[in-house]
C-alpha cells in the first residue's frame, strides 16, 4: 500500500489525462483528410470525380446542360483518398483538415452539402 502513495499524490495534484470534449477539442494533425466539399459554382459537371472514385462515394446526376444537374456525395462511403481532388481540373473538390460531425444515419449530401432524400438517391442508382 505505501508504494501507491506517490501515484495517488500525482493523480490528486496533476492535470487531467483526458480533454473536456466537446468543449476542448484536439487540434487536427497536419495532413488530416476528413471533410470533403464540392464547390458547385465552379464545378463543370464533367463527372471525372465519379469515374475515378474507388468507393463510388461521389456521383454526377443529370447532364451538365440540365438546370437540375447535381453532385451527390456519400461521406460515410468516402475513404478520403483525395483522388477526386487530384483529377478535378476546376479545383472544385476540396478536402479539409478536419472531420465531419457525427450523424445518426448515413446521409447522402447534395451539391450544397444539404442532406438529400434517400428516395431520390435510390431512384438515381446511387
Ligand atoms: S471532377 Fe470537378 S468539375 Fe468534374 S464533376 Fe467532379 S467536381 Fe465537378
Ligand atoms: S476522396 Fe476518394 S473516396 Fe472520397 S469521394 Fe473523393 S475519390 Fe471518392
Amino acid at each position: 500500500m505505501p508504494w501507491m502513495i506517490p501515484n495517488i499524490a500525482k493523480n490528486l495534484t496533476g492535470s487531467p489525462a483526458t480533454r473536456k470534449y466537446p468543449f476542448e477539442k484536439r487540434p487536427y494533425f497536419p495532413g488530416t483528410r476528413g471533410r470533403l466539399e464540392v464547390d458547385f459554382l465552379t464545378c463543370g459537371y464533367c463527372g471525372l470525380c465519379e469515374r475515378v472514385c474507388p468507393a463510388q462515394a461521389i456521383k454526377k446526376i443529370g447532364d451538365k446542360k440540365d438546370p437540375d444537374v447535381t453532385i451527390l456525395y456519400k461521406p460515410f462511403a468516402c475513404i478520403y483518398c483525395a483522388r477526386c481532388v487530384e483529377v478535378c481540373k476546376f479545383g472544385s473538390v476540396k478536402i479539409f483538415e478536419e472531420h465531419t460531425a457525427p450523424a445518426d444515419r448515413k446521409l447522402t449530401l447534395g451539391r450544397e452539402g444539404e442532406p438529400v432524400d434517400e428516395e431520390f438517391v435510390l431512384n438515381n442508382g446511387f
